[in-house]
C-alpha cells in the first residue's frame, strides 16, 4: 500500500501531532518486521517510509536471480518467532513446494515479505514513498525530512537502513574508482550485464556475496575464471544436509577470549558436529560477545573474524554444490593475499597488484567485501545524524550504539545490521526478528491508550 503522502504536496505530507506516529525509515527485512511487530503489539499508527514501491525485499531479498538461495533452512526463517511454520504455508498456499530443511529461492522470501507488508497495511500503517533525507529532533519529537520535500512528524523514529555499503579498499585508486570496470555495489541494478564472459574478472572478498557473485558470473558462456581474492582465500563451509543434533556447551560469560575458544575447541574435540558448536554459539553470541572487555573483542575481530564467518555463515549445500563444480572446471579460483593496488589499464580494464605477485589485468573487478566500518561507509543520511550527534557509533566502528531495545537516544531507535553497534549477531532474519519484537514491546505506548484495546479500536 502506498501511502496518499507520496502524491501530495511537501505540506500534506504531515502527519498531525495528535495521531500518535511511529516513522520507520527503510522498507527491507528490518523496517517491514518491525512494522509487523509494532502495528500488532502497539495502538500506533506507523508510517514506513522508503524508496521501493512495495516494501520487503531490500537489499539481499531484492536483487537475487532464481540460482541465488536462502542460506538458511526454511523453518528458520517465518516472519512470526511464535509461529515457525508462516514461511512453510505461505509457500505451499501459492503451491511452492517447501519443507522445513529446504533452502528455498531467495527471491521467494522477498515475495514473501513484501506480502506480510501488504497484509499488515491499513489504517494504522501506510507506505511513504520516499527517500529520507534528514531526521532532527523537534522538542521530544522527531521530524523525518524527504527527497521530494515531504515531511514526517513522529513520535518516535526507527531507522532500518541495512548494512552500511562496503568500504572501497585504499588500495583502488582514484582513477580505478571512477572507471567502469570497477564494480562498487554487486546488487546495483545491472551491475553485473556488462561484465565481459571471455576475459578474467576478480572478486574482491571469498564470502557469501563473492559466491553469489560467481554464480551469476558462471552462468552463462563462461570460459575464463572468476577468480576470488580475500587475505586467507577462505571461501564459506557448507550446511550439512540435515541439521546435526542440538548442543549445549554452558558457555561462560568471560571477560576474556580464552575459556571460550577452548570450550569450543574442547567440544568439537570430545566429538560434537562443529556445525551444532557454532549454532550454539550463535544463540549465545550476543551476551558472550557484551561480556568481552574492549580488548578481548578487538582480539576476536583481528584473529578469529574471518574463521568465524566461514563456520557461521555457510552456503545452502546446493550452492556448495556448484561452488565445487566450478572449482574443479577451473572456472573459479580461489586466492590468498594481500592487495596492494588497482589501477586503470590504458587499454581498458584494471591492473591489480597483489603483494609479492607480478601485476595482472582484468576485465571488471567487484567489490564483495562485507559493510565497511562507520562512519567512512554510512550513506548520506546516517552520516548527518552522526555529525550532528543524534547517534553515534558503538564500539569498533560496527554499527551505531544503541540500548538493549534499540533506542540510541529518546525517541530515536534502530533496528537491522546497524545494531552491530553493541550486539554481534544483528544481521540474520532470526536476529532481526527478535530484535523488531523486542522493540515493540519497549516502545511506550501512545499516551492514555492502553495497548491491546486501543489496537482493537483503531
Ligand atoms: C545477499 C544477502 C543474502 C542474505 N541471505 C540471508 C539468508 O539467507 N538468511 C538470513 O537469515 N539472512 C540473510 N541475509 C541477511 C539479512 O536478511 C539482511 O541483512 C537483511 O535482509 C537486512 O535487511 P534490512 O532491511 O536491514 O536492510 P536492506 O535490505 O539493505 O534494506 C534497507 C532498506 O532501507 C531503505 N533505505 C536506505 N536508506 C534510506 C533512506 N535514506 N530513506 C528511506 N529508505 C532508505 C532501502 O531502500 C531499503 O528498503 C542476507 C543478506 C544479504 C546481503
Amino acid at each position: 500500500m502506498t501511502s496518499t503522502l507520496t502524491r501530495e504536496p511537501a505540506t500534506a505530507a504531515r502527519t498531525g501531532p495528535h495521531l500518535g506516529t511511529v516513522a520507520i525509515v527503510g522498507g527491507g527485512c528490518s523496517g517491514v518486521l518491525a512494522a509487523r511487530a509494532i502495528t500488532r503489539d502497539s495502538a500506533w499508527r506507523t508510517v514506513l517510509i522508503s524508496p521501493e514501491s512495495r516494501p520487503g525485499r531490500g537489499v539481499a531479498y531484492g536483487a537475487a536471480e532464481p540460482w541465488h538461495l536462502l542460506n538458511s533452512r526454511a523453518a528458520a526463517m517465518s516472519a512470526d518467532s511464535g509461529d515457525p511454520q508462516h514461511l512453510l504455508r505461505w509457500c505451499r498456499d501459492r503451491g511452492r513446494p517447501a519443507e522445513p530443511g529446504d533452502f528455498l529461492p531467495r527471491a521467494w522470501f522477498g515475495d514473501y515479505l513484501a506480502d506480510q507488508f501488504a497484509a499488515a497495511a491499513g489504517p494504522r500503517l501506510a507506505h511513504h514513498r520516499a527517500t529520507a533525507v534528514g531526521v532532527r529532533a523537534d522538542g521530544p519529537r522527531h521530524i523525518v525530512t524527504d527527497d521530494a520535500g515531504g515531511e514526517v512528524r513522529a513520535d518516535h523514529v526507527i531507522l532500518a537502513l541495512g548494512n552500511p555499503p562496503p568500504c572501497v579498499p585504499s588500495a583502488v585508486s582514484d582513477a580505478a574508482r571512477r572507471d567502469h570496470a570497477f564494480i562498487a555495489d554487486p546488487w546495483a541494478p545491472g551491475a553485473l550485464e556488462a561484465v565481459p564472459a571471455d576475459e578474467p574478472v576478480l572478486l574482491l572478498g571469498t564470502g557469501l556475496t563473492a559466491v553469489d557473485v560467481a554464480l551469476t558470473l558462471t552462468r552463462g558462456a563462461r570460459r575464463v575464471p572468476v577468480e576470488a581474492l580475500s587475505r586467507r582465500g577462505l571461501p564459506p563451509l557448507a550446511h550439512p544436509r540435515r541439521p546435526a543434533p542440538a548442543v549445549d556447551l554452558g558457555l561462560p560469560a568471560s571477560a576474556s577470549l580464552g575459556p571460550l575458544v577452548r570450550r569450543v575447541r574442547e567440544a568439537v574435540e570430545a566429538g560434537a558436529d562443529w556445525t551444532a558448536v557454532v549454532d550454539h554459539v550463535r544463540t549465545q553470541a550476543d551476551r558472550l560477545w557484551s561480556a568481552l572487555d574492549a580488548d578481548a573483542q578487538a582480539r576476536f575481530l583481528r584473529h578469529c573474524q574471518r574463521h568465524w564467518e566461514v563456520h557461521r555463515h555457510r552456503m545452502a549445500p546446493p550452492v556448495a554444490a556448484r561452488v565445487a563444480d566450478l572449482r574443479e572446471q577451473g572456472l573459479l579460483r580461489l586466492r590468498a593475499g594481500r592487495l596492494t593496488s588497482i589501477e586503470p589499464h590504458p587499454g581498458g580494464g584494471l591492473v591489480v597488484t597483489v603483494d609479492g605477485e607480478r601485476p595482472r589485468r582484468y576485465a571488471a573487478v567487484v567489490t564483495c567485501t562485507g559493510p565497511g566500518p562507520l562512519p567512512c561507509s554510512a550513506g548520506p543520511l546516517l552520516s548527518d545524524l552522526l555529525a550532528d550527534g543524534l547517534v553515534r557509533t558503538g564500539p569498533h566502528r560496527l554499527g551505531i550504539d544503541t540500548d538493549t531495545n534499540g533506542q540510541a537516544r529518546p525517541g530515536l531507535w534502530l533496528v537491522g545490521p546497524l545494531r552491530r553497534g553493541r550486539l554481534w549477531e544483528a544481521t540474520a532474519v532470526p536476529e532481526i526478528r527478535a530484535q523488531a519484537d523486542r522493540l515493540a514491546a519497549a516502545l511506550p505506548q501512545p499516551a492514555g491508550r492502553h495497548p491491546r484495546r486501543a489496537a482493537r479500536l483503531a
